[in-house]
């Protein structure tokens, strides 16, 4: 396995993070947020797929916060909006139904264009080449943690010693692991499986001591891990975001 590939996941698991999926999705999401304000947004092949798709909520958030090409954004945006406008105006204008009257009939052909209007707006919003590349290098990214297990013992010592992974990501690395022969899946599954059991009780007794300490007998006594207990079960339990993070919050 080349090194290009090895040193992301190894970082990612040496990093001071609750999981180390997350702490790869996060450098691959600043990654392709940098790639669309930067040269890429100029390549006509770019702006063909930007000009369909647009990004999501979330996506769109990022570049608004990101300084890095603020003329750049403008452009994509430009193109993109006359995409949709040269896609929805002629079916919007023929949207609204004949009013029912004395001689014409009621007629419900204009509800099923509602729906297919709907629709279609519907896919453009859900379409996000951010999070499609990110979906592709996390599938990468899994396989190469696999990999990395079986054949690199430095690594599967660190795969060992990491405990957690939020739900999202342990939901991702069973899906994925369906393709290990059973050999495989037994050794990483036994693993994981254990390193699961071991921090899920830690966290349980973290929050625990959170809202014992509210008690004035407790509020002498150390916080333990548990001052930002609160924030580590969010990110156990939806995965990372920064809305989670510490600042700022007892
Ligand atoms: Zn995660
Ligand atoms: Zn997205």
């Amino acid at each position: 396995m080349e090194k290009i590939y090895t040193i992301p996941v190894n970082e990612a698991y040496d990093a001071q993070c609750d999981c180390p999926i997350c702490q790869l999705h996060k450098n691959a999401e600043i990654k392709y947020i940098e790639y669309y304000l930067g040269p890429s947004l100029m390549e006509p092949d770019t702006r063909i797929v930007t000009n369909k798709t647009g990004f999501c909520q979330h996506h769109f958030g990022m570049l608004n916060q990101s300084d890095i090409n603020r003329l750049g954004l403008g452009l994509i945006l430009h193109t993109h909006l006359l995409d949709i406008e040269n896609d929805f105006s002629k079916d919007l204008s023929e949207l609204a139904p004949d009013k029912a009257g004395l001689f014409k009939g009621r007629n419900n052909d204009y509800k099923q264009k509602l729906t297919s209007l709907a629709d279609r707006i519907d896919n453009r919003i859900a379409s996000c080449p951010v999070c499609e590349k990110i979906d592709n290098a996390m599938t990468h990214s899994i396989d190469v943690i696999f990999w990395m297990f079986k054949h690199d013992n430095d690594f599967k010592q660190k795969f060992i010693n990491k405990k957690s992974y939020c739900l999202p990501h342990l939901s991702l690395l069973l899906r994925k692991a369906t393709k290990l022969s059973q050999n495989d899946a037994a050794d990483f599954l036994s693993v994981l499986a254990s390193n699961i059991n071991e921090s899920t009780p830690e966290l349980i007794k973290d929050v625990e001591w959170f809202t014992l300490k509210f008690d004035y007998r407790n509020s002498d006594k150390p916080w333990g891990n548990s001052k930002n207990s609160i924030q580590r079960s969010m990110r156990f339990l939806s995965g990372d975001c920064k809305e989670f993070n510490e600042i700022g919050k007892k």
